[in-house]
């Protein structure tokens, strides 16, 4: 045996460094330090020094080096041989050359351009948040209005984003965790899980639980925030809203809890309501009527002060009774009774009631305190819900309830309170970029300042005979629709005349088959496409019906001028600082890869659209002289960036010294993250812009065969059941869900062996959790494989697990796992494919924003052996 000493194996060490960048392993985008010898990344950390994150990463992005290094990742171009697109044909891959690949690809754009640029379909993934501008950019540039974020925005946040940009002007809403109290959660786990600004969110909630801060968490699993929180309150699949109005109705009806003066002068509680449910306007101007208590007299509301305006009584104003909304508001929330709730939710009233009054008596409602020597408004309690409580067909309605919460004690964007992800920028101190603050649009409603969707929440835009293939331009409160896929897409293009169809579709990472609903929904779909060229890191289950796949940079080969969205996404709310971070290559391009964007841009340049493509990504980026893209030149990614940068930050500071530093930080001032005293806008507790919208979709709908609820386009909130609830089949009595598992993104992760092995030790995470009681009453064990079927018989299988922590009626899924593809041998046959279950067609969707319903009613029978 030969024997070396420890100095002999030492290589020499020609590089050491930490290299400044932003994490792509969900659309978290933390900031890290990658560790970098010879070559070599050898760890991943969060960067300290970023407020993204705040130094820490979850265990996917410590992961992240081995969905890099995976030996399976692709490498160069490859192209199907086979023409026959299906779930299980083999598209007989064969390695083809960059030239060949580009020179196929522009000439099916080029053809499509000429002919009808929307029959173009721009698909991406919204894990890799930075693929949202050159992807958006091409697309509009292109000509297509028909964009996708695959399973996205289905089962995200098609209620959560535009409610929240509705009442708070940002993204997503979160406890102001430095000084909440207390905070309820539904179907949310922000600051325990995923999510936007996750690992941020983790450091504050901690803090603030550490600090006594009181957390309920209503859901029907003891999920991650629950497991953590003082009181966990299990409730029936899909019906938030029953409790949520049910506070209401205790806090406003019962103790007599608002904040009178917040809404009068911040929200439309004082706006006039007439019999149609309508505002009643002032004859000449339109403007909403208040009823001014001073001068016993109706007058606009941007006459009276706010102090005056009456929030209760019965008036006639020309001839026409009327009541302030606030009035209609509580009249209708007397029938949310606790008995009510404790019916539809399965809470008992006795603990609806102690809620409500917990939340009120901790509201401290007339209360102020003095941050940075600033005395604000101070509302100690914050009422969050996410995806687990909009992913319903009555997703609007379920969410507008829980922020009802918020506003009737004034809790919203002050200290304290539940706050949006700073929607109030006053821009960089020096050179004022990136300042954008809401202003009043009509009827003196709130305007987000900034915004990442295909259009401003509020003012909706007006429905019209749909021209896109989401019908978007009808369902105008919907975002991400299922229309692109669903059984029914064909009939309703019909209905609407629809003059195209779909025929070519570029796709950034998104794995549709796994991430929309059913499988063989979103295969027919897929197999009706032409041509359809997708950018990937490794094979996908969509891959089958993909003609040419060109492989990407990873997020450590990868630049991007904006790591994250700035700053309503992932930015954490609340004080701190403002920061905006870049992600950098760390490492080159392995084999022939090529980061998506400079392949778009010489896309544009082949097909000839560039001078577009400039002016979309002026638009896109905001670039002002003398940053903007001018003409028809050619620039590339990098000085893309680069523009973006010094438009910001000033000419000095452009990509080379971003690329040194990493990031640019500078501190929030009070009057930015507590901004609702200072920004002169009011937001809706009274949705009375719903109802025409309702009426005029309607109109156009039915005539054409279409038949819209126009329950759901009422001004105020009510709990209206799912298909699930309706469900009456025999042994059908169990409600599946799935959740967010904090191991894993969606169906991305599960190839990375490391997040693999974790899953594997968590007894939840490939497994079906079920009540244990009720499965001793069936007689099921622990470790059982079942069968799951849905209403409409559609099938998956899995192990049980059992456990206290899961609502007696659910049946909880985690994660989006099941692959079966071999490109992805570590993913292949773990856990549940719960997608499966969905049906998607426009029963199965809130006919208000098209959100996809997330819960099924099922019936869970033994398997002889492993499905
Ligand atoms: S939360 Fe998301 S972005 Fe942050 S470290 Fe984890 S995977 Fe990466």
């Amino acid at each position: 045996m030969n024997v070396f000493s420890p100095q002999q194996f030492k290589p020499a060490v020609s590089e050491d460094v930490w290299v400044p960048s932003a994490c792509a392993l969900c659309y978290g985008t933390c900031s890290i330090l990658a560790h970098r010898i010879d070559g070599t990344v050898i760890k991943i950390e969060g960067n300290p020094d970023s407020a993204v994150g705040k130094g820490r990463l979850c265990g996917k992005g410590v992961s992240g080096i081995m969905t890099h290094y995976d030996p399976n990742r692709l490498r160069y171009p490859i192209r199907r041989t086979n023409p026959k697109k299906g779930l299980h044909e083999d598209p007989g891959w064969k390695r083809i050359s960059w030239t060949e690949a580009m020179d196929e690809i522009a000439d099916v754009l080029r053809k499509v351009h000429a002919d009808d640029p929307r029959k173009l379909v721009v698909q991406r993934t919204t894990t890799v948040t930075a693929s949202r501008v050159p992807m958006h950019a091409f697309g509009s540039a292109f000509g297509t209005p028909n964009f996708s974020v695959s399973g996205g925005g289905l089962h995200c946040g098609n209620g959560a984003h535009l409610i929240s940009g509705i009442m708070h002007a940002s993204w997503s809403i979160v406890p102001d965790f430095e000084y909440c109290n207390y905070a309820i959660f539904f179907g949310a786990s922000k600051g325990h899980s995923a999510g936007h600004a996750s690992c941020s969110n983790m450091a504050k909630a901690a803090d603030a639980r550490a600090r006594g801060m009181k957390m309920v968490v209503v859901d029907p699993l003891c999920n991650f925030a629950a497991a953590k929180a003082t009181e966990w309150v299990p409730l029936r699949v899909g019906t938030d809203a029953a409790l949520a109005l049910g506070m209401c109705n205790i806090m406003v009806n019962d103790l007599g809890v608002y904040d009178g003066p917040y809404l009068q002068a911040k929200t439309n509680a004082p706006y006039l309501i007439g019999p149609d449910k309508l505002y009643v306007r002032h004859p000449q101007s339109k403007t909403p009527l208040v009823w001014d208590t001073r001068t016993g007299s109706a007058r606009p509301f941007n006459e009276v002060p706010a102090a005056d305006m009456a929030l209760e009584g019965e008036f006639t104003v020309d001839g026409t009774p009327c009541r302030p909304a606030f009035h209609r508001l509580r009249e209708h929330l007397r029938k949310f009774s606790p008995d009510w709730a404790e019916r539809i939710s399965g809470i008992p009233a006795a603990t609806v009631r102690r809620l409500a009054k917990e939340f009120a008596t901790e509201a401290r409602i007339g209360s102020t305190i003095v941050v940075d020597g600033v005395s604000l408004p101070y509302r100690p309690v914050a009422a969050i819900a996410f995806r687990g409580a909009q992913g319903h067909k009555n997703s609007v309605y379920n969410f507008y309830a829980v922020d009802l919460l918020n506003h009737l004690v004034g809790a919203a964007d002050v200290v304290g309170g539940c706050l949006g992800f700073n929607p109030t920028s006053h821009g960089h101190p020096e050179t004022g970029g990136v300042r954008y603050i809401p202003t009043a649009g009509p009827d003196g409603l709130m305007v987000v300042g900034s915004w990442m969707g295909y259009h401003y929440p509020y003012p909706p835009p007006e429905p019209r005979l749909p021209k896109n293939l989401g019908l978007q331009d009808l369902f105008v409160i919907g975002m991400t629709s299922p229309f692109l896929d669903s059984t029914d897409r064909e009939q309703m293009w019909e209905k609407f005349d629809v003059p195209y169809r779909p025929e070519v579709m570029i796709n950034f990472g998104a794995n549709l088959v796994m991430s929309i609903a059913n499988k063989d929904a979103v295969a027919e779909s897929l197999s009706k496409y032409k041509f359809i060229v997708s950018f990937d890191l490794f094979l996908t289950e969509t891959s089958n019906f993909v003609d040419i796949i060109l492989p990407d940079c990873s997020y450590l080969q990868s630049l991007d001028g904006r790591a994250n969205f700035p700053f309503i996404f992932s930015l954490p709310g609340g004080l701190g600082e403002w920061c905006w971070p870049i992600r950098q290559p760390v490492l080159p391009p392995d084999g022939e890869q090529r980061q998506f964007a400079e392949v778009l841009l010489e896309l544009a340049d082949r097909v000839g659209f560039r001078a577009d493509l400039n002016a979309a990504y002026n638009a896109w980026l905001d670039l002002q002289p003398p940053y903007r893209l001018t003409g028809d030149n050619r620039y590339g990614y990098e000085d893309i960036c680069d523009r973006e940068l010094k438009n910001n930050f000033g000419a000095e500071r452009g990509l080379d010294w971003f690329k040194d530093n990493g990031l640019i930080k500078w501190k929030k001032k009070p009057e930015e993250v507590y901004w609702r005293p200072f920004v002169d806008v009011r937001v809706p507790v009274y949705w009375e812009f719903l109802k025409p919208i309702g009426d005029k979709i309607a109109a156009i709908a039915e005539p054409r065969g279409l038949k819209v609820p126009l329950e759901y386009y009422d001004p105020l909130p009510d709990f209206l059941p799912c298909r699930s609830h309706c469900c009456n089949k025999p042994g059908f009595d169990f409600y599946g869900f799935y959740y967010r598992d904090v191991v894993h993104t969606n169906s991305f992760t599960m190839e990375n062996p490391w997040l693999d092995e974790a899953a594997r030790l968590d007894p939840f995470s490939y497994t079906i959790a079920i009540n244990r009681a009720e499965a001793a009453k069936r007689g099921f064990a622990d470790g059982q494989q079942v069968w799951v079927e849905s209403e409409s018989g559609r099938k998956v299988g899995g192990r049980l697990k059992l456990t206290e922590g899961i609502h007696p009626e659910g049946l909880g899924f985690a994660a989006m796992c099941g692959h079966w593809t071999d490109g992805q041998p570590v993913a292949k046959g773990k856990g549940v494919f719960y997608n499966d279950l969905l049906d998607l067609d426009f029963e199965h969707a809130s006919p208000v924003n098209i959100n996809l319903d997330l819960c099924v009613k099922v019936r869970v029978t033994p398997a002889e052996h492993a499905p």
